[in-house]
């Protein structure tokens, strides 16, 4: 059966650094609402502006906005068998949304919860800078690029830090997590599709831990 691939992980966890080695390594579709909203960015509308606002601030955005854009994006040709949400669901309603569209897909929902701890989170927001050409993501305390503040892949394009990277957004970010999306958790570990994998280590030992559980 096919499967949604879920990812459960606090800002920083390293989700979406995990979910883009899956794509890449494993062939799997990965869809990041958070970088599907950051795309918004480009463009000029009161509802782009809105989010903008919102993500800013390290709030969420509602979980009718967000179903839509994950229904519409999962409807697409490549999302036809297995793929992974990063970023997605992070809140009750959403989990119950997502059970809908897994039951019209005919796909089995695993989530795998990404474990980091606080203190080693807010060092690896701070410090975290990515790519906005290609989307890789470094650090510049644990993985500097090899030219200060340019990509290695794309060395005319410099690095950004995102906008919602910042002391008081982490914050805001941090106590969503812990009130909305950690109960999630159990919600899946109670009907036995949870798996979890220490995040705090290298990225390559936890990419061969988590493409055994996929
Ligand atoms: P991320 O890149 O996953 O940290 O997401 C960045 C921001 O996008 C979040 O802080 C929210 O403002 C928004 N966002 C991403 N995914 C969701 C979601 N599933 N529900 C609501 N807001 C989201």
């Amino acid at each position: 059966m096919d499967k949604i691939i879920v990812l459960i992980g606090a800002p920083g966890a390293g989700k979406g650094t995990q979910a883009r080695l899956l794509q890449e390594r494993c062939g799997i579709p990965q869809i990041s609402t958070g970088d599907m909203f950051r795309e918004m960015k480009s463009l000029d509308t009161p509802l782009a502006r809105e989010v903008q606002e919102i993500m800013a601030s390290g709030n969420l955005i509602s979980d009718e906005i967000t179903y839509k854009i994950v229904r519409e994006r999962t409807s697409k040709s490549d999302t036809a068998g297995t793929f992974l949400l990063d970023g997605y669901p992070r809140t009750a309603v959403q989990a119950e949304q997502l059970e809908e569209l897994a039951g019209e897909q005919g796909k089995e929902i695993v989530a795998i919860e990404v474990d980091v701890p606080t203190q080693e989170l807010l060092k690896r927001l701070t410090g975290r800078r990515s790519c906005p050409e290609c989307g890789e993501i470094y650090n510049i305390y644990s993985k500097p690029p090899k030219v200060e503040g340019f990509c290695d892949s794309h060395p005319q394009t410099e690095l950004v830090h995102r906008a919602d990277d910042n002391e008081a957004s982490v914050k805001t970010r941090l106590d969503n997590y812990q009130i909305n999306t950690q109960p999630l958790l159990e919600y899946y570990d109670s009907s036995g599709r949870l798996k979890k994998v220490n995040g705090n280590g290298e990225v390559e030992d936890i990419f061969t831990e988590m493409a055994a559980m996929v």
